[in-house]
């Protein structure tokens, strides 16, 4: 098999235990006969599996009571519709900090409900920066206040999460999601897809505050509403079952990791590892995202052309690094570095940005 360093922005690598704990037991879990896939979703098998599932969301992040955790479809996209359509009242505000395209189709998707509120962008910069508090203006009423926490194409993320007094937050965490502690307490949502940090595409992580169940219109179709799911603890209809049972054993991984503050201090290192190699190009390597913002899980960086940069991607690519072109609204390169990524992939691209520079600069 060839050994390959996977940067892809998501779906991206899975840490190697788990697949190979998911390979020894895909024809037979646990001595039952039958394949995790093959099994009812309301079985008892099935049911520890979510229950387990849930139960480390909720330890790794120190969830506090009155949550609920859920295991839904339709990815991130479905979560910018879902919040304004259970939350946000026909007239109502909910404000959105936009920090980038993820953002923009959040706050698209909130003005087909209600009234949503641009309360601070960044996208007169391309999106190079994550505003700072100063800059952000609420307005005087909102629902909720709506930001991305990592903004994958563009590599800028919040170091310190924002809050703004009592003002209840709802957050796409889709790309640093479990990469690092979160005080959860003044989220009444949080939503992520798993396949960065967590699992495989298909499974949607949601964590909503009780208080906020009541609040979907009764017009409100059952497979939207955040009210039926949490009732049926994920499985009102038939859940991604594999994808769960994956992410299951990726969260018992990054348990058997010391937990969060532990995995946020590994992928601090890692990120750093490949910013040292930007700073110490003398300007060969230019990143994107602004120092103060830059995100340890999207890692963007430019070189002086695009020939150069379809070099760098190539060259790459035959010596085992995948994964590296840019979103093509910033260009050039993008090494993805979530949890699953080890120090040692981190280490050994920057020595080929070294390299690359030796004999290209
Ligand atoms: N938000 C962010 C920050 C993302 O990175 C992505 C996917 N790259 C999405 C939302 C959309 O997620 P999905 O494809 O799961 O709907």
């Amino acid at each position: 098999m060839a050994h390959i360093y996977n940067f892809n922005p998501g779906p991206a690598m899975l840490p190697r235990p788990v697949l190979e704990e998911v390979q020894r037991d895909l024809l037979d879990y646990k001595g039952r006969g039958l394949s995790v896939m093959e099994m009812s979703h309301r079985s008892r098998e099935y049911m520890a599996i979510n229950a387990e599932a849930a139960a480390l969301v909720k330890e790794l992040l120190g969830v506090p009571e009155g949550y609920h955790v859920l295991f839904l479809q339709g990815g991130a996209s479905t979560q910018f519709a879902m919040a304004p359509l259970n939350f946000l009242p026909p007239g109502a505000t909910a404000d959105y900090i936009i920090t980038g395209a993820w953002s923009e189709k959040a706050f698209e998707e909130a003005g087909k409900v209600g009234k949503p509120h641009v309360a601070a962008t960044t996208k007169s910069e391309n999106y190079r920066r994550i505003p700072s508090l100063g800059e952000i203006n609420l307005s005087p009423d909102p629902v909720y206040v709506h930001f991305t926490s990592n903004n994958t194409i563009f590599g800028t993320q919040w170091g310190a999460l924002p809050t703004f007094g009592d003002r209840t937050l709802v957050a796409d965490m889709s790309s640093d999601f479990m990469s690092r502690p979160v005080d959860v307490a003044p989220y009444g949502l949080i939503y992520a897809g798993a396949q960065k940090n967590i699992g495989p595409a298909g499974v949607t992580i949601v964590i909503i505050r009780d208080e906020w169940l009541g609040k979907a219109p009764p017009t409100l179709p059952a497979m939207l509403r955040y009210d039926i799911h949490a009732k049926n603890d994920s499985l009102y209809n038939t859940p991604n079952t594999f994808g769960i049972y994956v992410t299951s054993l990726v969260l018992r991984w990054l348990r058997d990791q010391g937990g969060l503050e532990a995995v946020a201090r590994r992928n601090e290192e890692k990120a750093q590892v490949i910013y040292d190699a930007i700073d110490a190009s003398d300007g060969f390597y230019r990143g994107h995202a602004e120092p103060r913002s830059r995100s340890l899980m999207n890692i963007t960086y430019r070189l002086p052309s695009e020939e150069l940069e379809k070099a760098f991607v190539r060259e790459a690519a035959e010596q085992g690094f995948i994964g590296l072109a840019g979103h093509r609204s910033v260009g050039g390169i993008r090494a993805s570095t979530y949890n699953a990524m080890t120090h040692e992939g981190c280490q050994a691209l920057a020595e080929f940005m070294q390299e690359f520079l030796r004999t290209h600069g």
